[in-house]
């Protein structure tokens, strides 16, 4: 089976029987080699169910929180996007495919590296990478449209509220170190509204906002 196969029975038999409907991040999915973005030894896996380990102890995460995620963003081409959690560059390559501009930050330099050589080689322009403490922001590069945080937070960051645009979506896994939920805040008019999502399991948000390091 090619991987392209495998792309095209993912979307199909994980995503839309499970209610993903945006056809725009569907077909982001579709054409996303994933595979790429983990080591070799785990290809055959690459189109699995689940989430895998992407080394440093992190993992890349399961296509339908990805997909969730990304749907529940309702990205429309023109946003600066903001991920905290860059990982192994999957999300970051979905939100390039949907938005304008993707600024991602990662506490792990080398996951940062190598998921910056595999943005470069499939030639994505529109993506910046930085190390550091995403709890913080980016504030030289704010406001952001949309941000993601892609590891379970204790709470939502108060910097990252900070540093949302008027009318902008901001999501994260929020709960204890090993189940959260997935939050949606909307910012209108300088207030927020949270909307409650899917139950799910991130590794840990550590940093001035999140967890502390053990
Ligand atoms: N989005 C990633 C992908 O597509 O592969 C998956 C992210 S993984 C579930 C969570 C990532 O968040 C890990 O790589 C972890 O090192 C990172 N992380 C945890 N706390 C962070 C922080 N304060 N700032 C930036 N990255 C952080």
């Amino acid at each position: 089976m090619t991987f392209q196969t495998l792309r095209d029975i993912m979307v199909d038999f994980q995503l839309v029987p499970r209610g993903l409907h945006d056809k725009r991040v569907l077909d982001a999915m579709k054409k996303i080699p994933r595979q790429l973005f983990v080591d070799e030894s785990l290809w055959d896996r690459a189109y699995d169910d689940m989430a895998l380990p992407v080394g440093e102890g992190q993992t890349i995460s399961q296509p339908y929180m990805v997909a969730v995620m990304t749907e529940l963003l309702a990205l429309s081409g023109n946003e600066k996007v903001l991920e905290i959690g860059t990982g192994s560059g999957y999300q970051a390559a979905v939100l390039a495919e949907l938005s304008r501009e993707v600024y991602s930050i990662e506490r792990i330099g080398a996951l940062s590296e190598k998921a910056g050589e595999t943005l470069r080689n499939l030639g994505y322009i529109n993506i910046h990478l930085r190390v550091g403490d995403g709890t913080l922001g980016w504030p030289e590069a704010a406001p952001f449209d949309r941000i993601l945080i892609t590891a379970g937070a204790p709470d939502m960051p108060e910097p990252l509220i900070g540093q949302l645009s008027d009318g902008g979506i901001i999501i994260a896994p929020v709960g204890d170190r090993f189940s959260q939920q997935l939050i949606r805040i909307t910012k209108e008019e300088g207030h927020l509204k949270s909307e409650y999502h899917t139950p799910c399991m991130f590794v840990p948000l550590i940093g001035e906002y999140g967890w502390k390091e053990e």
